[in-house]
């Protein structure tokens, strides 16, 4: 029996030579840098901005990882770093920016649900009385508290300092009269924009990809 056409299946948009099947690139890089960075992580572990074929942001990654991708010919160096690194036989001038070679589709990014990742989208910042803490000295806080039905999720998780929380107790922020600084919303894309913008800040050469 013949097969049917598949409909409806359209091939992506490509820029570039087609490099076959793109390894997956994870979101997860910018839980693991230090934020604020408070002491020089070696070269390797040092944040590299990734660009899609389109030159749009859209990730941060590791000296280490960025290589790897440049040297199984995913992706190309657009800007250099000040520093080499050293094969048995070769020097590689460690990249800043990299940017892929074929056209990669980016899903709606999310991550995991969890402490640090509020705290990163909240910028350490009380969502209640918009003051700059430590991660020490902030909690989480449920908008609608988990004894009336709220949820733990990013639309009802957010940073929260102690006095505000005591304050708070088991009540809706319009019944402890208090306002939120930001509507709680999920890690998206946009909000990664601005953390590469934050990193950004410190590589000149991030600039022109990311301030636009
Ligand atoms: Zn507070």
């Amino acid at each position: 029996m013949p097969s049917k056409p598949k409909g409806g299946l359209r091939p992506r948009p490509r820029v570039g030579k087609p490099q076959g099947a793109l390894p997956f690139i994870s979101p997860a890089p910018f839980s693991q840098l230090p934020f604020p960075p408070t002491r020089r992580p070696s070269v390797l572990q040092e944040p590299v901005l990734v660009l899609n074929a389109t030159f749009e942001p859209i990730n941060v990654t590791a000296v280490r990882r960025a290589l790897m991708l440049v040297l199984k010919g995913v992706a190309q160096t657009e800007e250099h770093n000040h520093a080499e690194v050293h094969s048995a036989t070769s020097a590689v001038r460690v990249p800043s920016v990299i940017r892929l070679l074929s056209y990669r589709h980016i899903p709606q990014q999310t991550r995991a649900l969890s402490r640090k990742n509020i705290l990163l989208r909240d910028r350490n910042i009380c969502q209640f009385c918009g003051k700059h803490f430590p991660s020490s000295e902030l909690t989480l806080d449920h908008v609608m508290p988990r004894s009336r039905g709220g949820h733990s999720s990013w639309e009802n998780l957010v940073a929260c300092c102690y006095d505000c929380n005591n304050r708070k107790g088991n009540r809706t922020p319009e019944e402890a009269g208090l306002q939120l600084v930001r509507r709680p919303r999920p890690f998206t894309l946009h909000t990664s924009r601005q953390l590469m913008r934050l990193i950004g800040r410190q590589d000149e050469k991030w600039r022109k990809y990311l301030f636009y």
